[in-house]
């Protein structure tokens, strides 16, 4: 009993990052999670930009990937993160292949604009002035991302294999 119970638990949190990545690899824009706000759809489909310094997740700084919040896709690595005092997450690299990117001329500038490579929500722009080896600074909205701890992932996994 507690044993199915542990194994049901398991595989309701693992399928929760693992199971939309089966049902999307479209480039066209898809709203695949139906609980997204408001605010988030406007920045993750209509190119929207949420307030500099009021994501949580500038202050997070444990082991761990940061996930599409509307398909799950795996953008980032923790080990990536810095503080650019942009008031945005920023990051020094993505994973390979997590983002398809196009240029935007809007407010007179050309900037490079980046884009879920599987639901293709937009996530923020890319600039060239990074402080580290890779020398890119991507500026992500916190919004569009959810932060997944290292330990828990292995745990889930654990769980799996053995129950
Ligand atoms: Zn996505």
């Amino acid at each position: 009993m507690r044993r199915n119970f542990l194994k049901y638990l398991s595989l309701t949190i693992f399928s929760s990052f693992i199971l939309p990545l089966n049902s999307l690899f479209a480039n066209t824009k898809k709203i695949i999670n139906k609980n997204l706000t408001k605010k988030q759809k406007e920045i993750m489909f209509n190119e929207g930009t949420e307030r500099p310094f009021s994501s949580d997740l500038l202050r997070e700084s444990r082991k761990g990937f940061y996930h599409c919040a509307n398909c799950g896709n795996k953008l980032f690595a923790s080990t990536s993160k810095f503080d650019s005092g942009t008031g945005w997450p920023s990051f020094s690299e993505a994973l390979p292949g997590a983002f398809k990117t196009k240029i935007d001329y809007k407010f007179g500038m050309k900037r490079t604009e980046y884009h879920c490579a599987k639901c293709g929500a937009h996530h923020g722009h890319v600039f060239n002035d990074g402080p580290t080896k890779s020398g890119k600074r991507f500026c992500n909205n916190g919004l569009c991302l959810i932060f997944q701890q290292l330990y828990l992932l292995i745990l889930n996994t654990l769980l799996l294999v053995f129950l």
